[in-house]
């Protein structure tokens, strides 16, 4: 397969970021040296105590606390919280991961403001409303629209009320100081780790049960990802290092936010407080899929609604439950951006988002 960062941009760092050459060089060198860290013998021992050594840097570079349980990645943490926590009933947020929905489906839902936001008061009304030992479940900034949830004050109602709280940190982690809760999950390739590992943070392991898996303290049955672990750690430390990323990032997308609305885009949660790296883009008349195709045939990658549900033309799940109308949620791209994304990057989708709009809402006019 081609480098496809030589001959195309590349903004869908939400759906996944490349991995960076520390992250490759810890999953190369991991590769030439096999052993199963579950077995007994030497070269297993060495595994597991290679394994065990990652789950402290891990920790070290997110600021994390907790007992950390690898998993295939935040899918399946979240399924491992939200399937086995010690609760009676879930209430999860109105613009959460499919992960989250998937495993939930009669959840009761904390709607959210016009802004994307979770409404403190209608949290608390649902707590008061539901059996005790309840499960919530809030992202901390969403994947689509980057948006923060007021996640200190979720941790607030939740601990008096008496909940747990599970947070879906996929798209803060290494972005914003490690959020107060029960369960926090995280996902290694949105971070320049490989794809296939990620982590549950569990802060008391006796409010989940575990299902006599024989990994993870019985929390999963399979052999652990060693190479994944190794490369997950190293890319961790590699973004923990680069101090000004975020900053370098966070103006990137205030330049192509300027650019974009000058052209006519409309941003979802402009204003309200997002995580760095994500912007939903609205192109009033044309439909979402149409202008990925486009931007596509024009070599940049970019996204239609949520990175798991592209391929379905769908209006954005997200910007539905923010107020928009069906019409308005299916014209939106998520343009996400990373550490190697550069200004003659976001200065050339500029242009062609500009050239695009132009040409099609004037056809339509
Ligand atoms: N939660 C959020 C907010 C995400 O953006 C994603 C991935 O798109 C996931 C969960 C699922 O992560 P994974 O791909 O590691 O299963």
């Amino acid at each position: 397969m081609a480098d496809n960062q030589s001959s195309r941009v590349y903004l869908d760092w939400s759906a996944t970021a490349p991995m960076g050459p520390a992250a490759v060089d810890a999953f190369a060198g991991a590769a030439r040296v096999w052993a199963n860290p579950s077995s007994v013998h030497a070269d297993g021992r060495g595994a597991r105590a290679a394994l065990e050594d990652t789950r402290g840097r891990i920790a070290r570079a997110l600021g994390a606390s907790g007992n950390l349980v690898f998993t295939s990645g935040a899918s399946e943490a979240i399924g491992i919280a939200l399937g086995r926590a010690n609760a009676a009933s879930r209430i999860v947020g109105a613009t959460e991961h499919r992960a989250v929905c998937a495993a939930t489906p009669d959840a009761a839902v904390a709607p959210v403001d016009g802004d994307g936001r979770i409404d403190p008061a209608e949290l608390d009304r649902l707590l008061a409303a539901s059996p005790p030992r309840v499960l919530v479940a809030v992202q901390h900034a969403n994947n689509e629209t980057g948006v923060i949830q007021p996640i200190a004050e979720v941790a607030r109602l939740a601990r008096a009320h008496g909940a747990l709280l599970l947070v879906d940190a996929v798209q803060s982690a290494m972005r914003l100081p490690w959020p107060e809760a029960d369960f926090v999950a995280v996902s290694a390739h949105k971070l320049g780790g490989p794809p296939g590992i990620g982590v549950l943070f569990v802060r008391d392991p006796a409010t989940l049960s575990a299902d006599g898996g024989g990994q993870e303290r019985g929390y999963r049955m399979g052999t652990e990802n060693l190479p994944g672990a190794l490369a997950f750690a190293a890319a961790l430390e590699a973004r923990a290092a680069d101090a000004g990323w975020t900053g370098r990032v966070a103006s990137l997308r205030a330049q192509l936010e300027a650019r974009l609305a000058d052209a006519g885009a409309m941003i979802a949660g402009r204003g309200i407080e997002r995580v760095p790296h994500i912007t939903s883009a609205r192109m009033v008349g044309v439909e979402s899929m149409r202008q990925l195709m486009l931007f596509d045939l024009e070599g940049f990658s970019v996204s239609a609604g949520a990175a798991c549900s592209s391929g379905t033309v769908k209006a954005s799940p997200v910007l539905r439950a923010m107020g928009w109308s069906e019409e308005a949620a299916g014209e939106a791209c998520r343009i996400s951006l990373g550490w190697t994304t550069t200004e003659a990057d976001i200065e050339a989708f500029a242009a062609a988002w500009a050239r695009i709009a132009d040409r099609l809402q004037r056809r339509a006019a």
